[in-house]
């Protein structure tokens, strides 16, 4: 009888599971992982640390990572998803064992690696379990659809489709071919097995031991296109695929009872769990995921155009995936990130909060600890890619660049670690081009004013660029000297007997910084002179005198 079914409902499929078997042997490694996005033109930055803990902990025990496209959902699909993941994941140095390419060859033999182009896999799998009964067609209509929802409410019972609302449970060959022929359309649905026991047990590597009510739904498998849901499709190429550990995303935790299922239905081992929690932000006092919509570091991509260094990047989602990572990371900075060993143990129950200052501040340290000649390749191939404009001037003037991350290094006059991504380079350095420093607004004026009155300026002014002149022309004399000489003290002094002083020393410096700079901080006054140059520095100052 339920052969018969099979036969009307799948004539098409001649493959059988063990040609499959076949097709698809068991593989040998002991770890096989896998990240599975759904194109959605967007790859979050929560999807890079699902992968990274995939890849990292099929790569630790010599396993296998391979990527597979989810894209059974074609309302949700946008074109060249494929491409940004690929892309991402190449920027960051993420080896990918096997998966889809930028051509249109899968790289792998367990292929295809997206799951559109599985359906011939899928359909004999659920040709298979309806021979064994355990998988129906459905002619619900959304009519029909609508009038369980009524009854159950009536009743009071679980919204669902089971027991005597799953209408076409028991439909026999003759029936479905009758509707067949009338052109009603129809899904194809697990029919959950009647000795279930009420919960199910099983062990989740990072949560624990969990337990669930099990299922009683007769999920869909084929929706009416003959598309896989996703439940089906997860059992379906996680078995043939090789997959030992499925490491995903915490939303599936409570779908695990009708994948073990659907598993033990298929006959295939069920394969470890470890579901990962979210990472959120903090919003105000509440907690939230982090949004696509409301928060540009949730992308990807983000960090590329942003020009954070990689390792940063890495070193920030190893802290917040491991708890033991950071104290590791501390006493190994010559290691590489890779001799790191990830434990499911050590991985975070609940969402890890996710600080962009504390990235800004691994990644500062980062560029400070970079080799000069290093620094300034990172910057040129981050704005060869992501700003032209800037790439232009780097390359007008390389040695100027050189200058600036002098600056930023151990080896600086003041260890200054200003940089946390390259795209804030002008920032930072732009005052040191002519174009940007003339361009910008004028409020340094108002803070110039508010630490010397303006009518003293033009003198002090007068008595910069007399010493500048004078140490170009060889003089010893320094800052140090003019301010003492001018009446500037320390600030204690000053407070004790202002009518004997003229001010504050830190209000002379700070006219001078602001005179040369526009700006009341950045890199110190040695470094603005050197980069500057004594002439440059007296061109400025002139505007004020
Ligand atoms: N396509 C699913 C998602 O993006 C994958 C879940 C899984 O890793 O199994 O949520």
């Amino acid at each position: 009888m339920s052969k018969e079914l099979a036969q009307l409902i799948f004539p098409h499929v001649t493959l059988t599971i063990e040609d499959l078997n076949k097709k698809y042997p068991a593989r040998k490694e002991k770890m096989v992982t896998r990240f599975a996005p759904s194109p959605t033109g967007f790859l979050h930055i929560g999807g890079v640390y699902t992968a990274l803990i995939n890849q990292r902990m099929a790569h630790q025990n010599d396993g296998v990572f391979f990527l597979r496209i989810e894209d059974t959902d074609k309302k949700r699909e946008v074109a060249g998803s494929k491409e940004i993941i690929l892309n991402v994941f190449d920027k960051l140095g993420m080896k990918i064992n096997e998966g889809p390419t930028l051509t249109d060859k899968d790289s792998g033999l367990y292929g295809p690696y997206t799951q559109s182009l599985r359906k011939d896999i899928y359909h004999v799998l659920a040709k298979s379990l309806m021979e064994k009964g355990l998988a129906y067609p459905c002619f619900c209509t959304e009519e029909e659809l609508e009038q369980i929802r009524e009854e159950q409410a009536l009743d009071k019972a679980m919204p669902g489709f089971y027991g005597k609302y799953a209408k076409y449970r028991d439909i026999t060959a003759n029936e479905a071919k009758k509707l067949i022929e009338a052109g009603q359309e129809y899904v194809v649905r697990f029919r959950v097995p009647n000795d279930i026991s009420s919960r199910i047990t099983f062990t989740d590597l990072i949560k624990g031991e969990i337990s669930m009510e099990s299922n009683n739904n007769d999920i869909v498998l084929l929706k009416t296109d003959g598309i896989p849901t996703y439940h089906f499709a997860h059992a379906s190429d996680d078995h043939y695929m090789g997959v030992t550990n499925v490491i995903r995303s915490d939303e599936w935790l409570a779908s695990v009872p009708v994948h073990i299922q659907l598993f033990e239905a298929l006959g295939f081992e069920v394969p470890k769990y470890s579901h990962v929690a979210p990472i959120m932000k903090l919003d105000g006092d509440s907690r939230r995921k982090l949004s696509k919509r409301k928060d540009p570091e949730s992308s990807a991509e983000f960090y590329l155009e942003t020009g954070y260094p990689i390792k940063s990047l890495f070193v920030y989602l190893y802290t917040l995936i491991s708890s033991n990572f950071e104290e590791w990371y501390l006493n190994n900075l010559d290691k590489d990130l890779t001799e790191f060993e990830f434990k499911f143990e050590n991985m975070g129950v609940s969402g890890p909060l996710y600080d962009l200052e504390k990235l800004n501040s691994i990644s500062s340290e980062i560029i400070y600890s970079t080799p000069l000649e290093q620094n300034v390749s990172n910057l040129l191939a981050w704005a060869k890619q992501y700003n032209k404009e800037i790439y232009t001037r780097l390359n007008s003037n390389l040695e100027l660049v050189y200058s600036f991350f002098k600056t930023q290094g151990p080896d600086s006059n003041e260890h200054r670690k200003d940089l946390y991504n390259y795209s804030m380079f002008l920032d930072v350095f732009g005052i040191f081009y002519n174009d940007i420093f003339v361009s910008s607004d004028n409020s340094f004026k108002t803070e110039l004013y508010e630490n010397i009155k303006e009518e003293d300026i033009p003198s002090l002014a007068k008595s910069f660029i007399n010493l500048f002149t004078e140490i170009k022309n060889g003089s010893e004399k320094n800052l140090k000297n003019l301010c003492d000489e001018l009446g500037y003290t320390n600030k204690k002094k000053y407070e004790k007997n202002p009518e004997l002083y003229k001010g504050i020393n830190t209000q002379f410096y700070h006219a001078l910084r602001i005179m040369l700079t526009h700006k009341s901080s950045g890199i110190s006054m040695d470094d603005i002179i050197l980069i500057l140059g004594y002439d440059e520095v007296i061109r400025r100052i002139s505007i004020f005198a």
